[in-house]
């Protein structure tokens, strides 16, 4: 683990989920980031941590991770779950595409997109998913 990386993990209680956007959002401070900022990196979290908890790990308990760290003015951020997996990453990452049945809108990748500057999905069935995402701080 390098100097300024901090890495949590927790419980896919849904509960967790604000805590984790609380998490990230303190330790980006240290950029001196926007309101504005720091709102993407929270709702991109959100994102990330609700699709891993509800997609990732359904019914079933399980462990998430976030590591995060700062290089050049450059947040980067990895969410992983060991939950399901997903079969075909390029079409799950699709605007609207969705696999789940409450009223899901399919947008989360999307946000994460529009939010962040960089986003990669790497992902196995059956062993989990990483969603690493990046986004360069005092930009504007
Ligand atoms: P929304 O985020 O708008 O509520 P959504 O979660 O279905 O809806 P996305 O976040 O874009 O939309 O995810 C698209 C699809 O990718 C999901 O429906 C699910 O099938 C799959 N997916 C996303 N994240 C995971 C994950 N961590 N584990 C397993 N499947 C996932
Ligand atoms: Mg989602």
């Amino acid at each position: 683990m390098n100097r300024n990386e901090m890495k949590i993990e927790f419980g896919s209680d849904p509960r967790n989920e604000s805590f984790a956007r609380v998490v990230v959002a303190s330790f980006m401070t240290r950029t001196n980031p926007t309101l504005e900022e720091v709102a993407d990196v929270k709702t991109a979290v959100s994102e990330a941590v609700t699709n891993s908890i509800i997609h990732g790990y359904g019914q079933k308990e399980g462990t998430i991770e976030i590591r995060a760290y700062i290089e050049e003015r450059k947040l980067y951020i990895e969410i992983t779950d060991y939950g399901c997996g997903i079969e075909d990453v390029e079409k799950a990452m699709e605007p609207m595409f969705t696999t789940g049945k409450d009223g899901r809108s399919g947008m989360g990748f999307s946000f994460m997109e529009a939010f962040m500057d960089e986003l990669t999905v790497e992902s196995e069935p059956g062993k989990g998913t990483t969603g690493k995402m990046a986004k360069k701080i005092g930009a504007g």
